[in-house]
């Protein structure tokens, strides 16, 4: 499906690496004519990931720390500078601690709730302020938000947290003529997922209903489309992206052979 953003300004967080999914979100938006702007927290690696995005168009990087309202806020006041109007906004930054709930420190769970639940909260603020005219609203949940999450658990808990949350900006940014939604991914090939793929790769493989593991690109697709004219009548609305992740619970059955006895 072709989408065209052209004239739309389009600001996502958490994308600076150039294999994950904040990334390729900002260059699949460039691509259908949106401008764009992103933000992280790694200045040298944000400005890198802004090179290569400027071949496709129009693009700035801001550093924030997404977990910080003034940063937030400042990083809302330089992208209406900048561009005068921000139609879509994507909370994408995230963090994924592999430790498990009773072995995690008070530090490292106020850090998973800053940057995956604080900062939702926060953007949606400055959403609802600056976008007069309407526009949409798109954070990142997990499959993990459905479910438990042996050795991530404060990590499920948070983007449990976002997908509650969506529900009810959705409710409460309708009368400003804003969409809130979301997506689902299931397990990406990204920096975040590196280690734990390396680990058990077969594994992951083998419990995913179309037996792949997923791309960048198969995200930034779904993201689109939820920020699209197509999608004007989905508030609330989260798209899951994982390859059937949740279909199979028995990887022995999964690809046997079926309906031939
Ligand atoms: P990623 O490549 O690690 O991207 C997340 C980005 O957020 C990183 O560049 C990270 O910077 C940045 N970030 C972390 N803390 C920040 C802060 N305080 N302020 C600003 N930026 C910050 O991971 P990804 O896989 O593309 O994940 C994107 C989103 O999808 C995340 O919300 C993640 O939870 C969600 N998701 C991913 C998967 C998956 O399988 N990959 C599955 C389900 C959900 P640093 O690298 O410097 O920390």
């Amino acid at each position: 499906m072709a989408f065209d953003f052209t004239g739309k300004t389009i600001g996502i967080t958490g994308a600076a690496g150039i294999h994950g999914i904040g990334f390729a979100i900002a260059r699949k938006f460039l691509q259908y004519g949106a401008a764009v702007f992103i933000c992280d927290l790694d200045e040298k690696a944000l400005s890198g990931a802004e090179a290569l995005l400027q071949e496709y168009g129009t693009v700035k990087a801001y550093t924030v720390d997404v977990s910080n309202s003034q940063a937030v806020s400042g990083m809302f006041e330089k992208a209406i500078r900048d561009f005068g109007y921000i139609d879509v906004f994507i909370s994408n930054a995230g963090i994924y601690p592999q430790v498990m709930v009773c072995d995690m420190t008070e530090e490292q769970w106020d850090a998973v709730m800053a940057v995956n639940l604080k900062s939702v909260f926060l953007c949606a603020k400055e959403c609802r302020r600056v976008m007069d005219r309407g526009g949409v609203l798109i954070n990142a949940s997990s499959f993990a938000a459905l479910l438990g999450s042996a050795g991530s658990g404060a990590y499920a808990a948070s983007k449990a947290a976002v997908y509650n949350l969506t529900k009810t900006l959705a409710a409460e940014l309708a009368p400003y003529g804003i969409r809130a939604v979301g997506y689902l991914p299931g397990v990406i090939e990204t920096g975040m997922t590196k280690e734990v793929i390396e680990s058990r790769e077969k594994e992951l493989t083998e419990a995913i209903a179309l037996k792949r593991l997923g791309k960048s690109e198969d995200v930034a697709d779904a993201v689109c489309f939820l920020a699209s004219e197509q999608a004007a009548y989905m508030t609330g609305t989260f798209i899951e992206i994982s390859g059937g992740k949740l279909c199979v619970q028995n990887p022995d059955f999964a690809w046997k052979r079926c309906g031939t006895a």
